[in-house]
């Protein structure tokens, strides 16, 4: 292997652990939805997605909370006349907006009235 190979391998496994795109936010939010658990002991990615959804604030929908595996702390997506902007990244366009969309249209679709019709 040379070292130009070594170091593209460092980067691209430096790179995977992190969820930071609109479509990783959407893989994830899809991974989440398959176990819909908060497993911290079990660290195999099928049962821990990167993205948990904590807390939405119904009725309003203005605020979604979601735990970042990576980041291992709890992020806030403020929803602003149907726009959500992510506080932790400062942007629209990070994993977490890609989350929260998806919920969003989630919750729009099934008509979810609760943070527990959610987590059924
Ligand atoms: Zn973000």
């Amino acid at each position: 292997m040379s070292k130009r190979d070594k170091i593209k391998l460092n980067e691209l496994q430096i790179k995977t652990p992190k969820c930071e795109s609109l479509d990783d936010g959407t893989f994830a939010f899809l991974n989440w939805m398959n176990c819909k658990s908060f497993v911290r002991k079990d660290d195999h990615y099928i049962h821990n997605p990167p993205l948990i959804l904590k807390h939405v604030n119904f009725p309003y929908i203005t605020l979604v909370k979601i735990f970042d595996r990576f980041l291992n702390s709890d992020v806030i997506v403020d929803i602003v006349d149907g726009i959500p902007l992510c506080k932790s990244c400062i942007t629209d366009d990070c994993s977490h907006i890609g989350f929260t969309i998806c919920l969003k249209q989630l919750i729009d679709r099934e008509g979810f009235e609760s943070n527990e019709e959610i987590l059924k």
